[in-house]
């Protein structure tokens, strides 16, 4: 007993009590991180019988005072009822205590709050679709002061926070009532209680879509593109509509994605984007759409499929749509310049060519690198740099109205418009300065990317 008496587990549950009101709860989480598949409470229970039952001991061997000293400290500082009818007993006088010195909040221990609060919860989820959960609290700023300074005094090394074990005690009821689970990574909802101002907040996760999109007519924009000059507000020049283009593939996804959902706002995230006077064709352009604060988690992605392709008439058209997440975003955005992709263009040169200068130049094109410093009509977007880009495979075709036809298969990124025209020597080698004379890109679609995240 000596050692436990001098700076044990025991000892510290002595001195703690001596000096402050403790509930079970409180004394056992200064010792959370021992012991194991037990609570808090258990052990803030169990600290106090110990000490209990040592005193009745003494109590039954006539160490009448040492006895009515520990029996009084549990019954008034500990609140432990086993003692307070040993006292009565006894005729032993304490003094009643009720508020515990490290959970109450107006006169009431913030744990007495619990079902209350998950009733709560259960309101304001009522109309959200979600599997798993994870609460959050935002301690009242005195109560943690005060055990930190406790732990300082104490030297207390095994201590769980407030805060965690509340989580905790919320969290077991939430999971009863609620019949989901609790995900730690990435949950569904959160629900964040303030202690202070008893608010109760939930916070939705979003959902993230995958999908691919083909885009079949020219001169509309990935993302939505405001008016320079009024930004969005609406001015002469934009006939009062804030937009230099009127619709967005982003939009034509989004919008009625998030109405389906019941989201609040969207976010469209593509492998990469092709120019506004460029179409997309073959499978499509892999994209990921974000809805931020769902109430749907698992719609029916065949009615989002069908609502977008009806909403953009024949504009654009997405398929293969999957719920999926956001490591899948993140890896559609590493993949966007590392992908394979295959495009069509219809050039035209400044003079005639033949085809055995077109089989030169498909040779010479064969699994290079090429070098594309930024083009000129970019330059005020993107950084000042040399891109090093692999061309997989170049093949031309006469066509009849004087154009060569080209198909492309090259890494994500290239520039194509600037590989045919060269862009005044920015990218090189490129097709105009093979052929030996100028050439321009007068219409280009891309037909296929190869996407390593595409499912
Ligand atoms: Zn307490
Ligand atoms: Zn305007």
């Amino acid at each position: 007993m000596t050692e436990l008496q001098e700076n044990g587990v025991l000892a510290i549950a002595q001195k703690l009590i001596e000096q402050h009101v403790l509930c079970d709860k409180c004394l056992g989480r200064q010792f959370g991180w021992l012991g194991t598949n037990t609570t808090n409470d258990d052990r803030g229970h169990s600290l106090k019988l110990t000490l209990c039952m040592s005193a009745d001991a003494q109590l039954k061997s006539g160490e009448k005072e040492l006895a009515s000293n520990a029996i009084k400290l549990l019954a008034s500082n500990g609140m432990f009822s086993p003692a307070k009818m040993i006292a009565e007993k006894n005729n032993i006088d304490y003094e009643k205590q009720d508020a515990c010195y490290l959970c109450t909040i107006d006169d009431e221990s913030v744990f007495a709050r619990i079902p209350l609060i998950a009733e709560r919860v259960i309101g304001l989820a009522k109309d959200i679709e979600f599997e798993t959960f994870l609460v959050g609290s935002i301690p009242l700023p005195l109560l943690a002061e005060r055990q930190d300074e406790l732990s300082a005094i104490h030297s207390i090394m095994h201590a769980e926070t407030l805060k965690s074990h509340f989580n905790r005690e919320l969290g077991i009821q939430l999971h009863d009532l609620l019949q989901k689970h609790v995900d730690f990574d990435k949950p569904d909802v959160v629900f964040v209680y303030s202690m202070e101002s008893d608010e109760l907040k939930v916070q939705i996760n979003p959902v993230f879509i995958y999908g691919r999109y083909r885009k079949l007519v020219r001169g509309i924009p990935q993302s939505r593109w405001d008016c320079k000059k009024c930004r969005g507000r609406g001015c002469d020049e934009c006939n009062g509509t804030g937009r230099k283009y009127q619709d967005s593939i982003s939009e034509y996804v989004g919008i009625p994605t998030q109405g389906i959902v019941d989201g609040s706002r969207f976010k469209f995230h593509a492998a990469g984007r092709e120019d506004i006077d460029v179409l997309m064709l073959g499978d499509g352009r892999p994209f990921v759409i974000e809805i931020t604060e769902p109430r749907v988690r698992t719609p029916d992605l065949n009615e989002i499929t069908k609502s977008i392709n009806k909403e953009a008439e024949g504009k654009i058209e997405v398929h293969k749509l999957v719920l999926t997440d956001r490591h899948q975003l993140q890896k559609l955005k590493e993949d966007a310049s590392t992908n394979v992709k295959e495009y069509e263009a219809a050039i035209a040169t400044d003079s005639p060519v033949t085809n055995k200068q077109l089989k030169q130049v498909e040779k010479a094109f064969k699994g290079v690198v090429i070098e594309q410093r930024t083009p000129q009509r970019v330059a005020h977007r993107r950084s000042d740099l040399i891109r090093k880009k692999v061309i997989h495979e170049i093949r031309f075709e006469k066509h009849n109205n004087g154009l060569l036809r080209a198909t492309f298969k090259v890494q994500g990124g290239t520039y194509i418009k600037e590989l045919i025209s060269g862009d005044e020597g920015r990218t090189t080698p490129s097709i105009s300065e093979k052929l030996g004379t100028g050439c321009k890109c007068e219409e280009l679609n891309v037909t296929a990317i190869y996407s390593v995240g595409s499912q």
